[in-house]
């Protein structure tokens, strides 16, 4: 891997590579080869021309420095005036091989998976196949002339290209934040040209440019053996051709071409060099931002009352077959509070917040009565980016690592915003800031791997702070982090919601973690919500068997290292196989008939409370045989 100076913008380390001896060699070499061709037919295209019946096949002398042809022509003229018709074509053959490798390289990522599988094989073979039979067997197929030669080289170049790619295409896609970028509904083409192609932009760009000189080498030698350009045109390998037969009489009119062929062969292998080393993983221009969406902040949208921010009813979560991973649950969040939505993997938590934000994943469908946010319909108008900040369990999974930190804060304000690219940077600055981000200015040119796991959490929270968030879904946000980071990262979640006024949906398997932070519970079971209760009733007074159960597994200060956890007994039922009864009715210790037979609704259960249960904990059940007395009490009777 070349060296990186990340702290310094890639103008600064191209600079910085270019004063190396390679970049100074690279550069001189690319300069006077391009001024060559550009002016060498120009000054010399009539000398290179000008038959000379009087001078055939002469030595090099002061008159023509390499001597003469079987014409009398100047052969150093035509070596220089055959610069330009080398390197056009070799560019044009470049073109179609790095295009064609990109474009079968990328595609078995972006296509169905059969005729990815299809393209992948059809790749290999062509890639166990001889490299310069399979070169000879295209030039035969297209027939002799520049434009055989130019497609017989540029196809020849595509499968090594598409492999490479393939393979570096595979090693990115497999990786998280593609995978979150999926999650995130972002299209096939913007995964490619956002995700994809940036990340194997360096070795690609090497290979590419390292390649062009192999491709000058393989068309100078189709030329040299008859099959490339044609006379009265004429390229380095046909300049070769017509002087070999000589060579023992005027060497210098034979190597010459040779010489330029190797020369700038070298050439493009440096030129590649430098490009890596200074860095070719360039982050893509972001799109233009479109103007005067700024939100308009006298412009108060009409709200559901009450200070209610979110209001959901009957919210659904379907896959395909019909099976319902959120079944109809209805919750409302306040402006500013905090509420923390609990259950085992799998009871639906995450994708009940997915559906708020509007990111569940493909082919999962989102039904709902009603589902506003801030007095808006969130189906006609998403505001994720805007008004609703998302933080993920893993922060690599929302930051793309090709991109500097600054930048991708900067682009959710140039979207969503409207904001100028100074505008952007500015700002990602100061949220930098605004999250404690030590040396913001600096932080923000770096690339996420260069931050540290608890830094890129906060790095991804200053990203939903690019907006004005109302309500902050946070999604396990401290799960992959040690103990000492999950507590700065709460404390900051907490700092946050006291200046921004805005509200949490934290979700989290962690009582601990929720009963720290928030101010209600909704505990979620087999994709409905089976308990709501304030954050003070949680720890002792939950009425729902499966809450108490949850909170009896949750280990305490005083709980003896030495003695096992409470489990629950069982797993939660899989989507579709909730039956007509209370789902939790084959785990629950306190279930009887009625609960199999029928399922409980969320019903009110105090002022500030609401249940499904027949028989929940803190009443008299039913038939008055079972005590008001605690689960756990009963758990270990
Ligand atoms: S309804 Fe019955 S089975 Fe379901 S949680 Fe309540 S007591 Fe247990």
């Amino acid at each position: 891997m070349p060296h990186h100076d990340h702290d310094s913008s890639l103008r600064h380390r191209l600079g910085r590579t270019l004063r190396t001896p390679i970049g100074i060699t690279a550069l001189t070499a690319c300069l006077l080869v391009a001024l060559v061709a550009v002016l060498g037919p120009v000054l010399l295209g009539d000398r290179a021309a000008r038959i000379d019946t009087d001078a055939i096949n002469q030595g090099s002398s002061a008159a023509h420095l390499l001597g003469t042809d079987q014409l009398g022509r100047d052969i150093a003229a035509r070596v220089v005036v055959a610069t330009r018709l080398t390197l056009r074509l070799t560019l044009l053959a470049a073109v179609i091989g790095v295009g064609g490798g990109l474009l079968l390289g990328v595609a078995p990522a972006v296509v169905g998976r059969r005729l990815g599988r299809l393209i992948t094989a059809t790749v290999g073979v062509l890639v166990a196949f001889p490299g310069l039979l399979f070169l000879l067997f295209l030039a035969t197929i297209f027939g002799v002339g520049s434009t055989g030669a130019v497609l017989a080289v540029g196809l020849a170049m595509v499968p090594p290209m598409a492999r490479l790619v393939q393979n570096l295409t595979a090693s990115v896609a497999g990786s998280d934040y593609v995978a979150a970028a999926r999650i995130l509904g972002v299209g096939r083409f913007k995964m490619v040209v956002r995700h994809l192609l940036p990340n194997i932009a360096e070795p690609s760009v090497l290979f590419a440019t390292q390649a062009t000189g192999g491709i000058l080498v393989a068309f100078s030698g189709l030329s040299f053996l008859g099959l490339g350009v044609q006379p009265p045109q004429y390229d380095w390998g046909r300049l070769l051709n017509e002087q070999l037969n000589r060579i023992f009489v005027n060497p210098a009119a034979a190597l010459a071409p040779g010489a330029a062929v190797v020369l700038t062969g070298l050439m493009f292998g440096l030129a590649g060099e430098v490009l890596a080393q200074a860095g070719g993983r360039r982050a893509p221009q972001a799109p233009e931002p479109a103007r005067g969406q700024q939100p308009n902040p006298s412009e108060e949208p009409a709200t559901d009352g009450d200070g209610v921010l979110v209001r959901a009813c009957d919210l659904r979560v379907t896959f395909p077959g019909g099976r319902q991973a959120v079944r109809g649950i209805s919750l409302d969040i306040a402006r500013g509070e905090a509420v923390g939505l609990v259950g085992e993997s799998g009871s639906g938590k995450s994708l009940s917040a997915l559906a708020l934000a509007d990111l569940v994943p493909h082919p999962g469908r989102v039904t709902a009565g009603t589902l506003r946010f801030d007095g808006h319909d969130l189906r006609d108008d998403p505001r994720l980016g805007t008004e609703l900040a998302m933080v993920f369990q893993d922060p690599m999974a929302s930051l793309n690592p090709a991109l500097r930190v600054g930048r991708q804060l900067a682009e959710v304000a140039e979207v969503h915003l409207g904001a100028s690219r100074a505008q952007g940077a500015a700002r990602a600055v100061d949220r930098l800031r605004a999250v404690r981000i030590p040396a913001p200015e600096r932080r923000a040119r770096q690339r996420p791997h260069e931050y540290s796991g608890g830094m890129r959490q906060r790095a991804v929270i200053a990203m939903g702070l690019m907006g004005e968030p109302k309500l902050i879904i946070a999604d396990e946000p401290t799960t992959a982090l040690d103990v000492a980071v999950q507590e700065q990262v709460l404390d900051l979640l907490a700092e946050v919601r006291e200046d921004s006024g805005a509200a949490l949906l934290l979700i989290s398997h962690d009582l601990a973690v929720v009963a720290q932070v928030c101010d209600r519970v909704l505990v979620m079971y087999a994709g409905r919500i089976v308990e709501d209760l304030p954050v003070t009733a949680l720890l002792g007074g939950a009425a729902h068997p499966y809450t108490r159960a949850l909170v009896g597994a949750v280990p305490t200060m005083t709980t003896d290292p030495g003695t096992e956890l409470a489990t629950i007994p069982g797993r939660p039922p899989e989507p579709g196989e909730t039956g007509g009864g209370c789902p939790f009715a084959p785990r629950c210790e306190r279930a009887r008939e009625r609960c199999h037979r029928t399922a409980p609704e969320l019903s009110d259960f105090g002022p500030d409370r609401q249940v499904a249960c027949w028989f929940p904990v803190g009443t008299a059940a039913a038939g008055g045989s079972v005590a008001a007395t605690s689960y756990a009490a009963e758990a270990t009777s």
